[in-house]
């Protein structure tokens, strides 16, 4: 068996470049979906055409009982999960003052606890191999905080922190824990933004355009290929954030 990944909220967006990316190169994808299950669908078909199989598996990842049925569904199917890919996540545009306590828990337990239950779920089985790779999708607002973005950007700097601290606890079983943070990237995630904001945003950006699911999956794909890079941060971001 070669390898096998499971990639949150890989059936829309930059988790769908990933799936996609991941299961070209030979390795067994399980690409999670919550709601988007034509999404889902869509994508195993584009693979199959090329005669890629791509399984799919419905849960909401915020849910441990839904992720304890999509690690245990992977582990029984294919044995064992070399890859973990925690990508599903949800933004929140909204004044500091306006954020409830439902908007917390909903934003930190799909985008925070999330990772959290999924890397717990599946450690135990690449602690016994002796091997893993685990990536987390935060965000440059994780590192530099984004305005009006105070629980999403609490939610990536959980994020990262998660990385550090399971990166030097995990190393010695050799298991890889980083996490990538890109900057904006073209995905339903900014619908909302106007032609005006976007033209705005890239600006700003030194290398003058907005980022596409592909410059994501690529640096997935990197990290799955190297044996030597943990704890590692990776921003991917045009040059908008430098730190
Ligand atoms: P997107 O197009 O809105 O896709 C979000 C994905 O997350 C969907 O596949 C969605 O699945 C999944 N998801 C949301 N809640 C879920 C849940 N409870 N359980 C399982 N899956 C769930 O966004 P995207 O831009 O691809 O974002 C992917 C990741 O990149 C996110 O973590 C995001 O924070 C991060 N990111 C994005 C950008 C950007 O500019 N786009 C920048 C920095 C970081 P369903 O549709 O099936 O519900």
């Amino acid at each position: 068996m070669g390898k096998v990944a499971i990639v949150t909220g890989g059936s829309r967006g930059i988790g769908a470049e990933i799936s996609r990316e991941l299961a070209r190169k030979g390795i067994q994808v399980i690409a999670n979906y919550n709601k988007s299950e034509g999404c889902a669908k869509d994508i195993k078909s584009e693979l199959e055409k090329e005669s890629i199989d791509l399984d799919i598996f419905q849960a909401d990842v915020s849910k441990r009982d839904d992720v304890k049925k999509l690690v245990g569904y992977a582990q029984e199917k294919y044995g064992k999960i070399d890859i973990l890919v925690n990508n599903a996540g949800i933004s929140e545009y909204k004044l500091f003052t306006d954020e409830t306590d439902e908007d917390w828990n909903r934003v930190l337990n799909t985008n925070l606890y999330s990772a959290y239950a999924m890397s717990q779920e599946v450690v135990p089985g690449m602690v016994h191999n002796k091997s893993g790779c685990i990536i987390n999708i935060s965000s440059i607002w994780g590192l530099v905080g984004g305005s009006l973005e105070v629980l999403y950007s609490v939610s990536k700097a959980g994020l990262d922190g998660l990385t550090k601290a399971l990166a030097k606890e995990l190393g010695p079983s050799n298991i890889r824990v980083n996490s990538i943070a890109p900057g904006m990237i073209d995905t339903q995630m900014n619908a909302n933004l106007s032609v005006q904001d976007l033209e705005h945003i890239k600006e700003e950006i030194p290398l003058g355009n907005i980022g596409k699911p592909k410059d994501i999956a690529r640096c997935v794909n990197w990290l799955v290929e190297d044996e030597y890079t943990t704890g590692q941060i990776i921003s991917i971001n045009g040059g908008w954030v430098i730190t």
